[in-house]
């Protein structure tokens, strides 16, 4: 087959099967996140590059290696979303959304980032998530972690995912300790891997979450964040875990996980599983107070989460969730000649707008077309025949059992309402 004739490498088709499973999951979170408050909303596939390449931080590993950049044909340079957090907040700006502050919104659809494929890592793939702006307290992030738990829970996976969380604390306290690490990574920069040295000088914290060998040993005896948190920064992550533990949900500390991008502040955190191998993060969120600001808006704080569509579809697979019953039909209808064959498709459009879902099966013998509405989950199939029609009846066959019953044309509607 042409090259041109297979998805390109990292993409992939939502076959109707697997549509309906990511339709489920979609389903089931929007569900939980409107009983908080949070409104769908829906931002441009691409933006000027800049909202990505100034937001998400040039050293991220998203833009430095990830991003999809291309200039249109007037010239502008364009970036396809890698994420959603930097477009939704864009949109902030330029509507004028701070007048909703506190802002509530649900988002999913593609991302794009040129990774190496593997199992639970695409080039395009697909996100659900929420962002909550205006609201500065710990509050805030507790909502935020309890509805991804929530949501986690709505999908079968609560007893399957572990919550890590860390805080990055606040903006002195991580300049604080940029300096001691970075002193302390300067040290040992013979040892570490080609990434991490690059990052050391740009973005030392990132070193902290590498998953090269050589920079694990490393890592492990670095100065800790949690030692040169200030006050105010120790008693919000101690507020935020205390509202955790209020409401039940069981986290774990885990010193290391500072995420990806450059933006975050206070709050990280991250749902993973054990069941998914190497990918084993399937939703990921945190504070990022100094975004919108950064980006020209005006100062708002803003915390958030996305999770992975096909890492969570793949967990439920893996967990043997039951896949979503395919749509059924009702009835069908089947004219027995060609002279027929208009009344046919007159009556199945009757029949469909009173509600009823209709195949119609335009060839082959009978036979095969009451065994083609079996299968499709057809209870009832109306036979249309020269004979009944000239007495304006139609034949009913029940599909269950072969048994079969003439009805006048008049009465079909109410007849079929008590049958299927
Ligand atoms: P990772 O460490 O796996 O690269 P990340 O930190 O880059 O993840 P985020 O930017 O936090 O990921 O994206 C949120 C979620 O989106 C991830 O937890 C994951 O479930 C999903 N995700 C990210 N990149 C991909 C991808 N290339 N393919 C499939 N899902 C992805
Ligand atoms: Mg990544």
């Amino acid at each position: 087959m042409s090259k041109a004739l297979q998805p390109v490498r990292g993409t992939h088709d939502l076959l109707p099967a697997e549509y309906a499973k990511h339709a489920q999951v979609r389903s089931r979170v929007e569900t939980i996140a409107q009983r908080y408050g949070y409104a769908q909303m829906d931002t441009p596939i691409f933006e000027f590059s800049d909202v990505f390449h100034r937001t998400l931080g040039d050293t991220s590993d998203v833009v430095s290696k990830e991003t999809y950049n291309f200039n249109d044909r007037g010239g502008e340079s364009l970036t396809l979303r890698p994420e959603f957090t930097a477009g939704i907040v864009r949109s902030f700006i330029s509507e004028g959304l701070q007048q909703y502050t506190p802002l509530r919104v649900l988002y999913h659809g593609p991302a794009f980032r040129y990774e190496r494929p593997q199992k639970g890592r695409q080039r395009q793939f697909h996100q659900i998530g929420c962002e909550l702006l205006g609201i500065a307290s710990w509050h805030a992030d507790v909502e935020m972690i309890a509805l991804a738990h929530d949501a986690l829970g709505a999908l079968g996976l609560g007893a399957h995912v572990t919550l890590e969380i860390n805080t990055l604390g606040d903006s002195d306290s991580r300049a604080a300790y940029r300096e001691v690490l970075v002193d302390y990574l300067r040290a040992h920069a013979h040892q570490l891997s080609e990434d991490s040295t690059r990052r050391l000088e740009k973005n030392p914290l990132r070193v902290l979450d590498s998953k090269a060998e050589e920079d694990r040993e490393i890592v492990k005896n670095a100065p800790r964040l949690s030692e040169h948190l200030n006050a105010p920064s120790r008693d919000f992550f101690a507020r935020v875990s205390d509202g955790l533990s209020a409401l039940g949900i069981a986290c774990a500390r885990n010193e290391s996980l500072v995420r990806g991008l450059d933006y975050y502040n206070h709050t990280v955190f991250e749902f993973t599983t054990q069941m998914l191998g190497a990918q084993g993060t399937v939703l990921a969120g945190g504070r990022y107070d100094a975004l919108v600001k950064t980006m020209g808006g005006p100062d708002t704080p803003g915390i958030g989460f996305a999770a992975g569509m096909e890492r969570l579809v793949g967990l439920r697979d893996a967990l043997g969730t039951q896949a979503p019953e395919p749509v059924t039909l009702d009835v069908a209808v089947i004219a027995m000649s060609e002279a027929l064959e208009n009344d046919a498709l007159k009556l199945a459009h009757e029949l469909r707008a009173a509600d009823f879902r209709v195949e119609m099966a335009y060839s082959g013998n009978v036979g095969k077309r009451l065994k083609r509405a079996d299968k499709l989950g057809v209870r009832v199939a109306i036979v249309l025949g020269e004979e009944e029609a000239t007495r304006g009846e139609v034949v009913v066959k029940h599909l269950a059992d072969g048994t079969q019953q003439t009805i006048s044309k008049a009465a079909l509607l109410t007849e079929l309402g008590k049958l299927v």
